[in-house]
Parts: C-alpha cells; structure tokens; sequence
C-alpha cells in the first residue's frame, strides 16, 4: 500500500501559507501502518495539476489530495481530477441542502460556485464536512489507485479525517488486521543520532514500521504494527523494541504519547511515596515548575529554592559559604536542603560557570548534584554552549534523568 499526498494551492507555493495539512495526514497515515512515498504541493493550475495527477497514477495505490474544494475561481482541484478520472460531478443532497440552508438563513445570494461545494464523484463516496460545506471525496478505482481528496482549511480536514478517514481506511485497506502502536521515549540522544544508530534496523524494517519524531530536546519512536491477531502484532512490537533497546537503551525514558520526561519521574516518585527538594541555580526555577506541572497522586515536592546571582544575599538563605558556582558547593547545598526539609532526595542545580569568553559562543558548565535516601551523593557535570537554545531545559531534562535512574 503506497500513498502519496498533493497539497494543491497557490498560497503555499508562494510560502504565504505553511501546509500544515501534508505532515497531518503524513502522521495520522504512519499512525495506521500506511507508507507515504510521495508529497507534493502544485498551485491552483488545472495543468499542473493534471501533470502531478499523472505521475501519481504511475506510481501510488493511494492519492491524498487537500486544497481547492471551495467556492472560489481558482479552487479547481474536483473539477480537475473528475476530467482526469473521466468522470460525471453530482449532488451530494444532503450537503446541498445545507448550504441552501446556510445562504436562506443569512439572507445571501447563493452563487453556481457554491453549489459545487456540494458535488462529488459519481459512483464515490461523499464524506459530509461537519466545520464547513465542500464535501470531501473518496473514491475507489477498479483500476489505477484510489483518491481522497479533502477541503483545504485545517480546521475542516482534521475532523474529517479523524472521524470519517481513518475509520475508512483502516476498513477498507486494513480491516483483517489489527493495528497497534507503541511510543518509545528518549533523552539525551539527538534525532540524526538515534536514527544513524538505528539505520540498518529501521531500514529492515517494514512490520512494525519504526517512525523517528524530534520533539523539543527529545526523540520519540513510534513502533507500528498490524498482523491477523492482537498477540501476533504485540510480539512484533515487543521484539522490535527489545532490538531498539539493546541499542539506544540507556537514553530510553518511558512510553506513551503524553509521557512527559517529568511525568515519568513523578509517577515513579509518587509510587515509592517519595519526595524531593531542589536548590535552583542556573535554571532559575524552570525544575520546580516543570515538576509542579505534572500529575502526581501526592506532592512529590517538599520544597525549593531559587537561587539569584548576588552571593551574599543567597548567603542569608542558606548557610554555605564558598564559590556557589563550585561542586563542593553545589554538593553541600543538595545535601542540606535535603536535611533541612525532612526530603527524601535533595537536588541542587549550581549557578553557571561560563569558561570561555573569547568567542560569541559562550561554553560553560553547571553541576547537577543528587543526594538520595542513603545520602549517597551522584554528581554530574553538565557542559553547555549559551548559544544553543532551550539549553535551561535541558539541563532541567538533564536532571530529571539523572534521578530517574
Ligand atoms: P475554501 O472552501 O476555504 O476555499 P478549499 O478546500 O478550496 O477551501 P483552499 O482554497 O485551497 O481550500 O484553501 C483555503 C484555505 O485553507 C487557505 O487559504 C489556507 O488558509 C487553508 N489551507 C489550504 N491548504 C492548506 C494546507 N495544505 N495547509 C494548511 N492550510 C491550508
Ligand atoms: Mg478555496
């Protein structure tokens, strides 16, 4: 099964519009175990259009199209592949009638143009557009690929797809199988790493399919599979997971779709009914906020403090004295705001000690100090460029990996 999506529509080409419809239906057809071997975007040019049209044919089962169902001049996408196909243009009653409603309603002149929102293939299946009026269209072929073809406005194509497409695709392309996915979450491994280390894996791979993300300082996986039964497809996931962890293992987290990096440790946390108190230096709050944001079944926090730049004013907070950039420092803070609030696991985060200021790119470090229920002391060093962004972030990451371990 290959399918190929055309975004069709002058704006984008020009970049007056970002096509956020390709990546959406990309994402939602890997989600269903469906290879996407093409994209393309042409502008509103019945010509051009015709162009890609042919070369799709060639090659795809599937074709996706979004953009030019509307009422407009150049809106032309129906019209063009009716011609292509051969095909007649009829009426959708029901969508008719609600655009007839919509024109009586308001008391507007309804136009030809608009009328055509309501037409579709004959012998196709129209699909009713529940935020709009241009019917969307399947259309299967006894010969040649099938063809989907969509509204352009995202606000009317992502309803469509989620409650009337994929049930039409899983029942049409899929229905003796059984689908199922995993999401497999990682820190501390750059995208064009996991994926370089997992080259030959994802490359063999066909079932499941393996799907790189990069999301903001992280990567995720999604592992899909489909087979006759729901143990077959889970033994395929559980194999093919068991081969990306023997891999990339130590950078994996935790699972799932909305499995926060913080969310991993707070379940965790909030199982052992264990809780934490942290003394922020360089990042300035960012851990306790992330932590606080996070769903835990008790308050995993037990205290914090963050701390600014003037020495002597932390001084009055807390009783070290020394180099508050230093480990010895960054050590003893953990260990005392861990004493001093009864914690089960002091954290302290140092302030920054940037190294070198030859250059634009400022290199620095700061420590990230664990001290956990045996009072035995870990201690990290992480190094990090100013000019890099989110670099807060992922220090805060950095340390709730370090007491996820
Ligand atoms: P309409 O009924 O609004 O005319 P349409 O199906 O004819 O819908 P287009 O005319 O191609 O679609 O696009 C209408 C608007 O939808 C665009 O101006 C743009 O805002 C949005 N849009 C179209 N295609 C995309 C896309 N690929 N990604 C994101 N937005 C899009
Ligand atoms: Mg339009």
């Amino acid at each position: 099964m290959k399918a190929e999506l055309i975004a069709v529509g002058t704006e984008i080409l020009l970049g007056e519009i970002t096509d956020t419809n390709t990546p959406f239906i990309a994402r939602e057809l890997a989600n269903l175990g469906i290879d996407v071997y093409f994209q393309s975007t042409v502008g509103d040019n019945p010509e051009r259009l015709k162009e890609t049209l042919k070369l799709a044919a060639r090659r795809s089962d599937l074709i996706i199209l979004s953009g030019g169902l509307g009422p407009t001049e150049d809106d032309l996408t129906k019209q063009t592949v009716a011609k292509f196909l051969n095909r007649e243009l009829i009426f959708d009653k029901s969508a008719m009638t609600k655009i007839e409603q919509y024109f009586a309603e308001t008391k507007r002149t309804m136009t030809e143009n608009n009328r055509l929102q309501a037409m579709y293939l004959k012998g196709a299946l129209p699909l009713s557009n529940r935020t709009g009026f241009a019917v969307g269209i399947f259309d299967q072929e006894k010969t040649g690929p099938d063809f989907l073809l969509l509204p352009g406005p995202p606000s009317e194509l992502e309803p469509m797809v989620s409650e009337q497409v994929i049930p039409l695709l899983k029942e049409t392309y899929l229905s003796d199988h059984v689908l199922r996915s995993r999401m497999l979450r990682f820190f501390g491994i750059g995208e064009s790493q996991l994926t370089t280390q997992l080259a030959n894996l994802i490359a063999t791979q066909s079932n499941p399919t393996i799907a790189p993300y990069a999301k903001q300082n992280e990567v995720t996986l999604r592992l899909t599979a489909w087979s006759k039964t729901n143990s077959e497809a889970q033994q395929g996931l559980d194999e093919c997971e068991k081969q990306i962890q023997a891999q990339v293992g130590e950078y994996f987290y935790g699972y799932g779709e909305h499995n926060s990096l913080a969310q991993v440790l707070a379940t965790k946390l909030s199982s052992m009914n264990q809780n934490i108190a942290i003394v922020e230096g360089y990042t300035g709050g960012l851990f306790l906020s992330t932590l606080n944001a996070v769903k835990a079944d008790h308050n995993i926090v037990s205290g914090g403090i963050v701390l600014g730049t003037n020495e002597r004013q932390i001084q009055q907070f807390v009783d070290i004295k020394g180099d508050f950039k230093s480990r010895v420092v960054t050590e003893q803070l953990a260990t005392q705001v861990k004493h001093e609030t009864g914690s089960d696991l002091g954290i302290a985060i140092s302030q920054p000690h940037i190294e070198s200021t030859s250059t634009d790119d400022h290199k620095g470090n700061v420590w990230i100090v664990i001290v956990d229920r045996t009072n035995t002391i870990t201690t990290k060093r992480y190094e990090f460029s100013t000019i890099r962004p989110f670099v807060k972030q992922r220090v805060v990451m950095s340390a709730l990996q370090a007491i996820n371990k």
